[in-house]
């Protein structure tokens, strides 16, 4: 088996303005030193970058040479298609002119995709939905959904395109908002380089089970790409992964193992207040434990007492491994 390798989306290592700290939680960054910071990170070897590229105008070239210093690679490309100007939707927006740049803007994405050889263009189309009852015509926006990302997903065939889907925010409700929602307009899509982004975080506070999540995106041959954080099961806090859902992301983590999915292992951790070397250090480290009791587990035994849905036999084997090797490593 390879090893696994590690990810984490560039914001991880720039700073954050919300609601209140309007002025910041620190310093604006670059992306280029958010690239110098995510080299200071001990085990990282993949990063997602937004597009367009923050803090400056950099060119290709520029990014891939700070990235080679910091020894990283690109896995995917996230077009901006949720700041201010698409704050009525992307896909999804009533100006067919919007909707037009969304595309054009998807579609410089899709040539920076090329240029870093990553492994697809990341769509986080969090401004499509909706905030009001009667807004909007949910039989259009849907259809302009689907629209939207096939013809993008046509034109670049050479391309994989993930859908990242999260039940809300900043929109009430996001037009992908869960994983069946999602498969299902991929399925109506109908084409083979669409597939989802599976977000823990965006799994567990819609009231999903990543693990089951996971299991039925595998099965429609749809998981192209998954991230790891943690939250308190109301809001996308985007917190330490493991720190409070340990043994639903071992979960998680024991179905990709099963199936034999092998991919990067993403971060997607918002440090307001933390050290973000830090936090990626201490969450690498987490899953690196996770790997080694994925190693360990007795599987046998495990699908022994699934097999009669053996709730406390099943429970007991895996948390004898996680917390094993979180105690030991
Ligand atoms: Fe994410
Ligand atoms: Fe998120």
């Amino acid at each position: 088996m390879k090893k696994q390798e590690f990810g984490a989306g560039i914001w991880h290592f720039a700073t954050y303005l919300d609601r209140y700290a309007t002025d910041g939680y620190g310093e604006p960054r670059t992306v280029i030193e958010a690239i110098e910071l995510a080299g200071k990170v001990g085990d990282l070897s993949y990063v997602d970058i937004n597009y367009p590229y923050f803090g400056g105008e950099f060119s290709n070239e520029e990014i891939k040479k700070s990235l080679d210093k910091a020894g990283l690679k690109v896995i995917g490309i996230t077009p901006e298609i949720y700041t201010r100007e698409f704050s009525k939707g992307a896909f999804t927006n009533p100006d067919p002119g919007v909707r037009k740049r969304a595309h054009e803007l998807i579609t410089e994405a899709c040539d920076a995709v090329r240029f870093f050889n990553a492994s697809y263009v990341k769509l986080w189309p969090g401004q499509d939905g909706w905030d009001y009852p009667f807004q909007v015509d949910h039989k259009t926006i849907w259809k302009n959904s689907m629209d939207g990302v096939g013809n993008l997903a046509t034109e670049n065939s050479d391309l994989k395109f993930v859908i990242e889907y999260k039940p809300r925010e900043p929109r009430v409700k996001m037009i992908y908002d869960s994983m069946t929602r999602t498969l299902l307009g991929i399925e109506q899509i109908g084409l083979p380089n669409v597939g989802v982004l599976l977000d823990f975080g965006h799994a567990i506070y819609g009231g999903e089970s990543a693990a089951d999540s996971a299991q039925l995106a595998i099965d429609h041959g749809r998981l192209f790409g998954m991230d790891v954080n943690d939250n308190f099961r109301s809001w996308d806090d985007d917190l330490l992964a493991g720190s409070l859902h340990p043994i639903e992301l071992f979960e998680f983590f024991y179905v990709l193992r099963k199936n034999n999915w092998q991919g990067v292992w993403q971060l997607d951790q918002f440090p307001f207040r933390e050290d973000s070397v830090e936090m990626a250090n201490t969450a690498i480290d987490f899953l690196k434990s996770v790997n080694r009791a994925l190693d360990d587990l007795d599987y046998d035994a495990l699908s022994k007492a699934q097999a009669s849905h053996d709730a406390m036999g099943a429970l007991k084997i895996a948390q004898k491994a996680l917390y094993k090797h979180l105690a030991r490593d």
